[in-house]
């Protein structure tokens, strides 16, 4: 769990927060506002928010944004920014404390924080504020992330102010975690999106750094408890993209009573100018193409005839 305490915000426990999307519509029904945290105990190689990894905030750069002002250089006390000819800008990350002096006097943007210290009370003036959108679309807020449940406390806090204030609420995990972590969010959520990535164990370790051993039994244990679930299965080339691994997961799902419906969700490179601006050399789009809807279509043919609501994305 990660929790701080603001100097103007005595007493108050805070969530690290990288992102807060506004009327999203891909996580969960209707119009919602989505509250991402930071922090992930996977290694998925395919992450679109590798900004999550962290529990930590973070600098991210944008060179291209760049103006060569310096300010950066005389700002940072660990040394990290040199300009050459007070022009060419160059960071070393591995130096970086995270303190956010040098991202406050760049005001180009090429220099960002990710990852803010935000109170309940804060993200919900947010989440409140779309409160009609909700009403007319069925919507709510998502804790999302990263894992959101590495800060269980918080994300409990959250959902709970959110119910209280009449917004439905739903919970995006990757479910790796002891049950009773997951337990602590439950009693808030009327809905869990729960991510399934790869059925065979070997696979799944390989391709996110983890056993889906404890996965697939919270999976199972949250469904027969009954709480609604969507599934969330990512569709990742090379990886988990076979008629096996899918027919497996439908044989996984069938009789689980409280799965409500299951979302193939195709690869896609949106993130891959994050990696650069974290100095991370990996980038999944070098490697990894976007699967077509007719291989979408191909794959769904082994959940045809689920008790759930099937959708291809
Ligand atoms: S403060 Fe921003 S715009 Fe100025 S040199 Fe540093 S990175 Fe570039
Ligand atoms: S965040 Fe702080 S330590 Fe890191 S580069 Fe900027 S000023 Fe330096
Ligand atoms: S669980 Fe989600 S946020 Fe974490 S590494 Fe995997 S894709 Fe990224």
């Amino acid at each position: 769990m990660q929790t701080g305490r603001g100097n103007n915000q005595a007493e108050q426990p805070t969530g690290l927060v990288f992102d807060i999307q506004r009327f999203s519509v891909h996580d969960g029904p209707g119009i919602r506002t989505t509250v991402f945290f930071k922090g992930c105990n996977l290694r998925c190689f395919w992450c679109h928010n590798p900004e999550s990894y962290s529990p930590r905030p973070q600098l991210s750069v944008y060179p291209d944004k760049c103006v060569g002002c310096g300010r950066c250089v005389a700002a940072c006390a660990y040394g990290c920014h040199t300009t050459a000819d007070g022009v060419k800008h160059a960071v070393d990350l591995t130096r970086c404390a995270a303190c956010g002096a040098c991202a406050k006097v760049c005001v180009a943007g090429s220099l960002v924080m990710v990852g803010k210290s935000m109170t309940v009370a804060r993200i919900m003036k947010t989440v409140a504020a779309d409160a009609p959108f909700y009403k007319n679309s069925g919507g709510g807020l998502t804790c999302s992330g990263g894992e959101p449940l590495l800060q269980a406390d918080f994300v409990a806090q959250l959902l709970r102010a959110a119910k209280e204030a009449g917004i439905h609420t739903a919970l995006d995990t990757a479910g790796n975690l002891p049950y009773e972590v997951i337990q602590q969010a439950l009693p808030y959520a009327d809905l869990v999106l729960f991510d399934c990535k790869a059925m065979d164990e070997a696979a799944h370790e390989r391709v996110t750094g983890v056993s889906n051993k404890r996965i697939l039994e919270n999976l199972g244990r949250l469904a027969r408890e009954g709480i609604p679930i969507w599934v969330r299965t990512p569709v990742i080339p090379g990886t988990n993209d076979t008629m096996e691994n899918m027919r497996e997961e439908a044989e996984f799902l069938s009789g689980l009573p409280g799965v409500k419906r299951l979302d193939l969700l195709p690869y896609h490179s949106l993130g891959a100018g994050k990696y650069r601006s974290l100095g991370m050399e990996l980038d999944p789009s070098k490697v990894l193409t976007a699967p077509p809807k007719s291989e979408m279509e191909r794959l769904a043919k082994a959940f045809e005839g689920a008790d759930y609501e099937l959708v291809v994305n």
